[in-house]
């Protein structure tokens, strides 16, 4: 893979964007400001003026999905070719970025239709992280494959760490970060809980107890869930016989990344003055910008180290592996700073 190239199969960052729907409180205040064309994979915001006058601004990206997109839509399409990947044996990373309260959530996690309509596995509000277990385990059932699956959650806030999936009842217990002596781009995450998910009945229990620590967590820590950064990774490992009768070991990883609200820095990416002021700079964000970057722009050094998220997703970023962007937006004329913002970075690290 050749980071930066254009030629479809060559690049390794793939960048998309999902605009959600109006919700009440836009509808009654503010007007559209987004069209999307999902077949000519382009977003048209109007940046200002009304009728002929309307300045209107075009971006292109790998896929756009509008507000009708369905959850199995951008599932499909983003997720099987990077789930295809990870069960070669690669290291994969999604993100979801983008302003509070756009769907990073939501297309990552997803949500339970109301009065239990759906079980889990078939509820069409259903995220990226549920449909992507449950996929893992349909593919490698039946394929002779001996397989193994283990899943962690580690949350980064203010630059520390905490384990979503830690039998300990603290939440505001932080994890150690460490160098791995053994492996240059990897690192060690002393006590990280790593569950191992024997089979699809498993996985929703899993995720249901990481969401009763973050709601904990929430309530301790100022704006817990618009500046952190959520970091669910799914380790496979996989042995098969050739038909030479060889034994061969595969091992990939998938990371399934929600990102901290995009307003926590400013617009061009650079550290704002009053988000400085306010103590806010986060710092896994900003260097994460910065690593895509050096990354696209196939620079000798990428500033990995500079923040806890780009040093725990160093094997996983860059080199032979692949990463999706999803930028997530508003519809709404009252949110087209922050919305312009998020589609200026999503192009950067085209
Ligand atoms: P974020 O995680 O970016 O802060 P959320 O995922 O919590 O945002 O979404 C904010 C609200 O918008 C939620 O109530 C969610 O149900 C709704 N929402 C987001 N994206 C969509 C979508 N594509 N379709 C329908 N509702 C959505
Ligand atoms: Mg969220």
């Amino acid at each position: 893979f050749n980071v930066g190239k254009k030629d479809k199969e060559g690049r390794n960052i793939q960048v998309v964007v999902r605009c959600r729907p109006f919700n009440i409180a836009e509808r009654k205040t503010s007007h559209g400001v987004i069209d999307t064309d999902q077949n000519r994979k382009e977003l048209n915001v109007r940046t200002g003026g009304i009728g002929d006058k309307a300045a209107r601004k075009t971006y292109t990206f790998d896929m756009v999905f509008g507000a009708a997109a369905k959850q199995i839509e951008v599932y499909k399409s983003v997720i099987c070719p990077i789930l295809d990947e990870v069960i070669s044996g690669y290291n994969c990373t999604v993100f979801a970025y983008g302003q509070t309260g756009t769907g990073k959530t939501f297309t990552m996690e997803g949500e339970r239709s109301p009065n239990e309509e759906f079980t889990w596995e078939e509820d069409p509000l259903a995220g990226i992280i549920p449909r992507t277990l449950h996929q893992i385990f349909e593919k490698l059932s039946d394929s002779g494959t001996e397989f193994s699956v283990k899943v962690s959650l580690l949350e980064i806030y203010n630059e520390e760490l905490f384990d979503l999936l830690s039998p300990s009842p603290d939440v505001t217990e932080r994890l150690q970060l460490f160098d791995d002596p053994r492996n240059k781009r990897g690192v060690i995450i002393k006590g990280l809980e790593e569950i191992t998910v024997h089979n699809k009945n498993e996985v929703y229990q899993i995720l249901e107890r990481g969401s009763a620590k973050r709601k904990t967590a929430s309530t301790l820590m100022n704006a817990y869930s618009s500046r952190s950064h959520s970091v669910f990774s799914v380790t496979i490992h996989m042995k098969e016989i050739t038909v030479d009768g060889e034994e061969l070991v595969k091992i990939g990883k998938l990371n399934l990344v929600d990102l901290a609200g995009s307003e926590n820095i400013g617009r061009s990416g650079a550290v704002d003055k009053r988000a400085r002021e306010a103590g806010n700079i986060n710092q896994s964000l900003l260097t994460l910008g910065r690593v895509i970057t050096a990354l696209v722009e196939k620079r000798p050094h990428i500033p990995y180290r500079e923040s806890k998220l780009t040093r725990i997703l160093q094997d996983s970023l860059g080199g032979r592996t692949k990463t999706s962007i999803i930028a997530t937006v508003s519809p709404a004329s009252i949110n087209l700073e922050e919305t312009l913002s998020t589609l200026e970075y999503a192009n950067r690290a085209k």
